[in-house]
């Protein structure tokens, strides 16, 4: 059965019976999309605050590989914006989908379908509207615009930046670090590519510890609560997509200054080394959790008298965080060992165009 573009848009991304966002006045059907503000209400846009807007593109055989589980996609793409708009401490509101799709096949049906339960379900948990999109023939292509709501105080923002890190400050990042790159070697090794470093080792590890990582690439968590909670307490905060090495630059960039890691603290944070603490080198650990990628975690940096508030933010987000350096006022950065030594070599950020 072939579907037209109109009947898919009534049957898969119309949701007459679903909550709707008190922002979203008017959602799918008309030439437009309407947002409004709403004084009092708690997932609402009040009437002084900003709007934070984000869009990613997810290509593929750029950005996952042809065969990954329609669902998992259709969380990934929208988890990937909400973690946006968590990086800035905004609270979701609504996100508008524009897809392109290469056939209407009753196989494309049924992805379609797969796609939507994963892409709503975690629409639904932070009650974020999908409010309107484009549907169009041709290679799969998947664009979220992701708009959410940060207060103001006394008329100034309350969004968290880039901007904002200061010398002395600590650096922190939620959660785990380097699966999801682990797991992209992984498969890369199954399907034999021979561009892939060293294939053959990341072949050997352990299958649940695989299992884990695949799950940390496919299905990341935005740190939505984690960002709200961080507003007025951190100086800084981004959300880490291309790597920590090269993220952490685009911070230092931003408030010119530089950095220091250390790199003890860093190897421990691959989440998958939890389930077998012998299987991979320290070096390696290291490697993936600097230069990895795909993480959607948290990093940011706030001022050592705040470390309480921090921990009380973690607490209340239920998301852990790590301490793993500190801003310094001279530029670059420096990743250390235990005795305060540089370590050698370079961490590569990575890079799609390299
Ligand atoms: P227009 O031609 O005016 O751009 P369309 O015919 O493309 O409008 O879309 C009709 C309605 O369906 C619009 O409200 C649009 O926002 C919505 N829509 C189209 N594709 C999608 C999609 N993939 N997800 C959500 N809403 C969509
Ligand atoms: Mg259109």
């Amino acid at each position: 059965m072939a579907l037209g573009e109109f009947e898919l848009i009534a049957r898969y991304f119309q949701r007459n019976a679903a909550p709707r966002n008190p922002a979203v006045a008017l959602g799918i059907g008309d030439d437009c999309a309407l947002l409004q503000t709403t004084p009092g209400l708690p997932n609402a846009l009040p009437p002084d605050a900003q709007l934070a807007i984000s869009t990613d593109m997810l290509v593929e055989g750029q950005h996952f590989f042809p065969d990954v589980d329609p669902e998992a996609l259709g969380h990934k793409a929208l988890a990937v914006n909400l973690s946006d708009l968590a990086a800035c401490g905004a609270r979701p509101l609504a996100f508008t989908l524009a897809l392109a799709l290469p056939d209407s096949s009753a196989a494309r049906e049924a992805w379609i379908n797969a796609f939507t339960r994963g892409l709503f379900a975690l629409a639904d948990a932070h009650g974020c509207t999908l409010m309107g999109g484009d549907t169009t023939r041709g290679p799969l292509n998947i664009c979220i615009t992701a708009f959410g709501a940060v207060p103001t105080a006394q008329g100034r923002s309350q969004a968290l930046l880039r901007s904002g890190a200061k010398p002395g400050d600590d650096i922190w990042v939620s959660g785990t670090l380097g699966d999801a790159r682990l797991a992209l070697l992984a498969i890369k090794a199954q399907r034999g590519d021979r561009a892939n470093p060293g294939a053959a080792r990341w072949l050997q590890l352990p299958p649940e510890m695989l299992k884990l990582a695949r799950a940390r690439l496919e299905r990341p968590t935005p740190r939505v609560a984690l960002g709200l909670a961080l507003r007025g307490i951190a100086n800084a905060c981004m959300d880490l997509s291309d790597g920590l090495v090269g993220d952490l630059q685009h911070i230092l960039e931003a408030s010119r200054c530089g950095a220091r890691l250390l790199a003890p603290m860093l190897s421990e944070l691959l989440a998958s080394h939890r389930l077998d603490g012998t299987a991979l080198t320290s070096p390696e650990r290291l490697s993936l959790v600097l230069s990895g990628g795909d993480d959607y975690e948290l990093l940011f940096t706030a001022p050592t008298s705040r470390r309480e508030a921090v921990a009380t933010a973690a607490t209340v987000a239920n998301t852990p965080v790590t301490r793993i350096g500190q801003i310094e006022a001279q530029e670059g950065l420096r990743v250390v060992d235990a005795q305060g030594q540089r370590l050698a070599g370079r961490f590569a950020s990575f890079d799609h165009f390299a």
